[in-house]
């Protein structure tokens, strides 16, 4: 074809833009991506006239569907680096790689009502004049967990941080050894207390530590007792572990604080039995520490925080701390956490109105029918699955060994002619990206996690996914 014939038919972006096709497209995806993209795939058509001599093969092709279509393989493709909405197949609730707990509807519609305009984030309403960040969500607090003050950070392990470099910078902190946990990526307890600049003195071993190890480890340089929850692992066989009653014994005695990570922040005041295990945030509980720190995103079933529960005189040297503006939550996290403990104030819908506890205590024969109906529709779509029980777990961390027994959708390596694992790629690259996981010659597809409104376009995925490649 002639080459200046076919430059000329490249079209404007502005009349392109107008198409029917790319009107679809802005729909979906928004003007800035689309625009981008189709100027992108312009330049890139123009180039590739100019790169050959006068005639130009057919191959370069200006059909305004196929402009379309490629415009919208290079969105997707942009789009992969977006933190986006995923379709968690992994039965994993509380799952920190994809976002840990899912919000409650009133902590999203917060969230918007926040981010619409102003708030009284740093304003007393009653006095007229400057307030603290945390003051309404303290307030809360308070008058929820019966906690004398509190505070609200970025993270627990913020918050673990903010009371170690208060409370013991430069003198020691006894710890047991058999609770020097790591939570996974960079959480361990040894490291945290190293950059708080506390000093840690660990005490007894890794399956036994008793009372008088703590006793004889304290000195005039002790600052605290710490006790962290073994959030993630169970320490079985010829063990014993120190109470939280003879430790705050200890500690009144010495006048040391007691410190208590209780980490996942069950708050829950009636928790589903299958929580059993997991230490529950209790008025007695608060009663033996000085100061309790947890995290919002874990059975607490909010947003992203490290709250602290503690006497008034430690929280106010907290505010002192230079760090606590390093370390400060922003206010969309404030809405959302007060708009999840508001919850708590009615304990009776809390397996209702906070997902986590939803996806929890959801009925096995009603995950099954979901899986059943997911199974149809693949079958409808000519993809060849079959019904399985599966196990999933509760995640972050939270009750280890603890299987939540539930139902899933798998594909069986013998019924695709590639392997699973470029199945698995594929779902992890589309739109809306699906996480499964692979176990035991299947592709699994846990539908714990899954929203009943999720099943078609969760079907749609699987079925792109292994278009040509079913047997
Ligand atoms: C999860 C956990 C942490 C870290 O909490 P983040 O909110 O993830 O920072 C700290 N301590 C314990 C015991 C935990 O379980």
């Amino acid at each position: 074809m002639d080459k200046q014939f076919l430059l000329r038919r490249i079209p404007q972006l502005d009349a392109l833009l107008s198409e029917d096709l790319f009107c679809f497209l802005i729909d979906k995806y928004g003007a800035g991506p689309v625009r981008e993209a189709a100027r992108a795939l312009l330049a890139s058509k123009r180039q590739a006239i100019l790169d050959h001599e006068e005639t130009v093969p057919e191959t370069i092709n200006l059909e305004i569907t196929d402009l379309a279509r490629e415009t919208e393989s290079l969105i997707e493709v942009d789009c992969r680096h977006d933190l986006q909405p995923v379709l968690n197949a992994t039965g994993i609730i509380l799952h920190t790689n994809l976002g840990r707990a899912p919000l409650s509807n009133s902590a999203i519609t917060a969230i918007i009502e926040t981010s619409h305009g102003y708030n009284n984030l740093e304003f007393d309403l009653e006095i007229g004049s400057r307030g603290n960040r945390c003051d309404n969500v303290s307030y809360l607090l308070n008058k929820l967990t019966g906690a004398e003050e509190s505070l609200v950070v970025n993270n627990n392990a913020g918050a673990l941080l903010l009371l170690l470099d208060t409370l013991a910078k430069g003198k020691e902190v006894i710890v047991s050894r058999g609770e020097l946990v790591e939570i996974g990526g960079s959480f361990r307890i040894p490291e945290i207390m190293t950059q708080s600049g506390a000093l840690l003195k660990e005490v007894g071993t890794t399956n036994r530590t008793r009372l008088s190890d703590y006793a004889a480890a304290v000195t005039e340089n002790t600052a605290a007792l710490l006790k962290v929850h073994r959030s993630n692992f169970r320490i079985e066989g010829f063990t014993s572990e120190v109470g939280l009653a003879e430790l705050s014994d200890l500690a009144k005695e010495t006048g040391l604080p007691l410190i208590y990570d209780l980490g996942s922040g069950l708050l829950h005041p009636q928790p589903p039995a299958i929580l059993a295990a997991e230490p529950q945030l209790t008025p007695s509980v608060l009663g033996l520490v000085d100061a309790v720190c947890f995290s919002g995103d874990k059975l607490l079933g909010g947003p992203q925080a490290g709250i602290i529960l503690s006497r008034s005189d430690i929280v106010q040297k907290l505010h002192k701390n230079p760090l606590l503006r390093v370390l400060r939550v922003d206010k969309l996290v404030l809405a959302a956490l007060t708009s999840t403990l508001r919850s708590y104030q009615d304990p009776d819908s809390l397996s209702e109105d906070i997902p986590f506890y939803r996806l929890l205590t959801v009925s096995e024969d009603k995950i099954k029918e979901r899986a059943q109906n997911l199974l149809d529709l693949l079958l409808s779509k000519n993809v060849k699955a079959q019904l399985i029980p599966c196990c999933g777990e509760i995640g972050a961390g939270s009750a280890p060994g603890v299987t939540l027994a539930s139902w899933a959708v798998a594909i069986p390596a013998e019924s695709t002619v590639c392997s699973l694992t470029d199945i698995e790629q594929r779902l992890r690259l589309g739109i809306p990206p699906v996480v499964a996981y692979i176990n035991d010659g299947k592709l699994i597809f846990d539908l714990r996690c899954i929203d009943d409104d999720d099943l078609y376009v969760l079907a749609e995925a699987i079925k792109i996914a292994s278009l040509n490649i079913m047997k």
